[in-house]
């Protein structure tokens, strides 16, 4: 019997997508460069479905059904390019290669046009939700040409998580698109993450409340409008109590966040696309200095302010406060990423649907939660939304936090209590709804030092003034 899919790359992802394959029916076609992953996946879950192993590159072909679709699931970058060069000579008009690794999108978009040249489709793929995910249903952003999601789009939506009943994959748009949405996607995980640590560090640093406390804080949370997988995680890793030691195993890690690099991308794109992702940039910053362990420690001994922790009625009422600031922060740092996925679809024009983004990451992927739904239904009632902050739910929420919001900061500041991402966040809100910005003097100071003109209030036109003169006058540039 032939395979209506192929997997190569069987290590933890691939494996786990392959065996979802064909739990769901499918039958799958399985190879990876050494042989003993076939070998042990055929071993282990060979009774979980229908699988066509295959030991040589041509075998593997072979053994599909047309058109043939090859899912890689390899390590990205140069191995990603070798693998594509051993499968495209042996594919045919109108196969679709799909990579599931996490690729950057320009190498995406760079693959995709070489093999359509090539006759062939190539469809890079976010995959979220980790190994779990992968297995049990994760979110999948395929991006590519329409005509291959034809072929290839019923079996993603297949194995994709559902929330009643609606699939966690779409086709997101040409070429790079899928991959860029999943850069995104982790970057807005990125600043989640960080957010929901500045919490923890609050409530222990501020109030005083112990690890296991916190981990009941994040709990009662996770039963309202931050109802999330990562909150829901972080209640359990909080909760957990080292074996070795007895201590909170939060005590017990050493405290440098490491990073993959897809945060790193999503503000390298961000500053090349110029859309202000303040939020993701700060989180990925905030990992970078974790890192620093001699710098930390060289600075270890500046003085902070000497002021005394929240007490009393104080320490009870700021968990309150901080899950407001937590909200308020988390609708910006999603309000940003969306605004890039905007960016990124005007400039490469891809046309996506924001909408459908937050549809599909609804469940399956690392930021899955109920806040998605409402996002869903911002789109829903105005596709042309210019940010998630001036949409009718997100609005108001907001403001009703920002009290608890500004007090949640100054009290971070007061008691010298690093909060970045908190910081970050509430300053692009006032930045955005600011009357007038400083960046009016800024553009003076450019004419003044670079003659680089600004624009006027009151006239339209260019002007720039001699300041060099006495009576610096002005004159249209
Ligand atoms: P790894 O990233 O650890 O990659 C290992 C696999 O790549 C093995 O099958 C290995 O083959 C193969 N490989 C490496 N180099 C080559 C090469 N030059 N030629 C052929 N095959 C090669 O595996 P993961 O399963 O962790 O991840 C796979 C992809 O999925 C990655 O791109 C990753 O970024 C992405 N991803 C991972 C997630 C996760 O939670 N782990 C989540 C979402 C995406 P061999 O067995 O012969 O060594």
């Amino acid at each position: 019997k032939k395979a209506s899919i192929g997997v190569t790359g069987l290590a933890v992802m691939g494996r786990n997508l392959a065996r979802n394959l064909a739990r769901h029916g499918h039958t799958v076609a399985l190879h990876n460069r050494s042989e003993q992953r076939t070998r042990d996946l055929v071993e282990q879950f060979g009774s979980e479905g229908e699988f066509v192993p295959a030991y040589s590159a041509q075998e593997f072909v072979d053994s599909l059904e047309r058109p043939r679709q090859v899912v890689i699931m390899v390590k990205a970058g140069a191995p990603t390019d070798a693998v594509i060069e051993e499968f495209a000579p042996l594919l045919e008009k109108g196969d679709v290669i799909v990579d599931a690794g996490n690729a950057h999108f320009a190498d995406t978009r760079r693959r995709e046009a070489d093999l359509r040249e090539r006759g062939l489709h190539f469809v890079g793929t976010g995959v979220s939700g980790g190994e779990e995910g992968a297995l049990h249903g994760p979110s999948i952003m395929p991006g590519g040409s329409r005509e291959s999601y034809e072929s290839l789009g019923p079996l993603l939506e297949d194995i994709s998580a559902k929330v009643d009943g609606t699939p966690c994959c779409a086709h997101i748009g040409p070429d790079g698109a899928g991959h860029f949405v999943k850069m995104v996607h982790n970057g807005i995980e990125y600043a989640d993450m960080q957010l929901i640590a500045e919490s923890f560090d609050l409530l222990r640093g501020a109030a005083g409340y112990e690890p296991a406390q916190i981990a009941e804080v994040f709990r009662t949370w996770n039963t309202g409008r931050l109802d999330s997988y990562l909150i829901e995680i972080t209640a359990q890793v909080l909760a957990h109590t080292d074996a070795a030691t007895g201590k909170p195993f939060v005590d017990v890690v050493a405290d440098q966040a490491e990073q993959k690099g897809t945060g790193r991308w999503t503000v390298q794109i961000g500053l090349d696309l110029g859309v202000p992702i303040s939020g993701i940039a700060e989180a990925t910053f905030a990992r970078s200095l974790s890192g620093h362990a001699g710098l930390r420690a060289a600075a270890r001994g500046l003085a902070g302010p000497s002021r005394a922790k929240l007490t009393g009625a104080d320490a009870e009422r700021f968990a309150d406060d901080v899950e407001q600031a937590l909200y308020a922060s988390k609708v910006v740092a999603y309000a940003q990423g969306f605004n890039q996925i905007q960016a990124g679809s005007t400039e490469y024009g891809w046309d996506i649907d924001l909408g459908q983004i937050a549809t599909i990451w609804r469940d399956g992927c690392i930021i899955r939660a109920k806040f998605l739904d409402d996002i869903r239904a911002a789109y829903a009632s105005e596709t042309e939304l210019p940010t998630l902050l001036t949409a009718g739910l997100f609005r108001k929420a907001v403001e009703d936090a920002q009290d608890a919001w500004r007090s949640v900061v100054s009290t971070a500041t007061r008691l010298g209590i690093p909060a970045p991402g908190f910081a970050t966040s509430l300053a692009y809100y006032d930045g955005l709804r600011a009357e007038r910005l400083p960046a009016a003097l800024i553009q003076g100071q450019r004419d003044y030092f670079g003659a680089h003109t600004y624009r006027r209030v009151d006239r339209e036109g260019s002007f720039h003034t001699e300041w060099a003169k006495d009576d610096r006058p002005e004159h249209p540039a």
